[in-house]
């Protein structure tokens, strides 16, 4: 496989350039306050699907051929890749269907159906449903979309970090929620082209460490995955994703879920945006490692915003605010 390059990312760029108008970046002065740096704040939460995903997906689709076009595409995914791929294929009139771990967020189980996916829940967790995503692939003559180790993914969302580098170019550090890799490798790939000096900063949930381990370890692994940030709860490292953020990640931070939590009531309060825990978690990052950035200009991508109604009534601090 070959990884994606800079001039994927321009080339992602150049085709998504009428779909999707840049998302704004926003300083708030109560939120630096709060945690002690300057935050500007990527707002891909206000993506039409709620998450930076779609970027991908309409990269992909739109590199796609006439036989694969045909055929349709299946995919597997805890909810936003699904929403991506689902909004991507009705978007280019090709065939979809998702395979979802059984008992999936409803929000975005909903949001797939509304898309005009077929949607199939197989699985007790995402290694079982991607099982099942292959066997569908090969019963149906379908193209199997991997979660991450797909060059078009990665060079699609890579247009969120050429956004993040014009909107401000003189960040100190760029912070990166991680399950499969996508985002934090296009992060990686974007700043070694065009912000050298700014450091990409991975940050994954303690529950769910298999990227970070896998970063640590130098060597793809399997960990347990038991975070409750479903854009997060990956339970192995993938070869693409790892091999770009080998080349150019500064630093991998992990977080536990009651920070990611706190954060987003932060956002909630000090930013008025709704986020999802895995949308969440680069300003958890901040929260927990508080001398890592102390001062620094830093950008922390809101990554999505499609927390379930169960999500927001059990895991945010309402009560016992920050
Ligand atoms: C998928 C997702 C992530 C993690 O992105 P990867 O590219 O898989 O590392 C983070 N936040 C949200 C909201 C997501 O949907």
């Amino acid at each position: 496989m070959r990884p994606p390059t800079i001039s994927d990312a321009l080339a992602a760029r150049h085709a998504l350039a009428g779909q999707l108008p840049p998302t704004p970046m926003w300083n708030y002065p109560a939120l630096d306050a709060s945690v002690g740096a300057e935050v500007l704040v990527k707002h891909e939460n206000v993506q039409p699907t709620g998450a930076f995903k779609v970027r991908g997906g309409l990269t992909l689709l739109a590199g796609l051929d006439a036989d694969e076009r045909a055929a349709g595409i299946v995919g597997y995914s805890t909810g936003n890749h699904a929403q991506s791929l689902a909004y991507a294929a009705k978007r280019h009139g090709v065939p979809c269907t998702i395979v979802m771990p059984v008992d999936p967020n409803p929000t975005k189980a909903a949001a797939v159906r509304a898309l005009g996916a077929e949607l199939i829940e197989a699985g007790r967790d995402m290694t079982e449903a991607a099982e099942r995503a292959r066997e569908i692939a090969e019963e149906r003559g379908g193209r199997l979309v991997s979660a991450a180790d797909e060059p078009a993914l990665v060079a699609g969302v890579a247009t969120a970090y050429l956004e993040i580098f014009e909107q401000a170019p003189d960040l100190d550090a760029v912070v990166v929620p991680v399950g499969g890799g996508s985002g934090a490798a296009a992060a990686c790939l974007v700043a070694a082209a065009l912000a050298p000096r700014c450091r990409v900063i991975a940050v994954q949930s303690a529950a769910s460490p298999a990227a970070h381990d896998s970063w640590r370890a130098g060597t793809l692994l399997s960990r347990p995955n038991r975070t409750r940030a479903e854009g997060l709860a990956v339970g192995s490292g993938f070869a693409l994703t790892q091999g770009l953020l080998r080349a150019h990640l500064a630093d991998f931070l992990l977080v536990d879920d009651a920070t990611i939590g706190k954060a987003q009531w932060l956002y909630l309060r000090d930013a008025h945006t709704l986020a999802e825990g895995a949308g969440a978690a680069a300003l958890a990052a901040l929260i927990a490692h508080p001398a890592v950035f102390a001062g620094q200009r830093v950008a922390v991508v809101c990554t999505g915003a499609n927390a379930s109604e169960h999500e927001l009534r059990t895991h945010l601090p309402l009560a016992t605010a920050a």
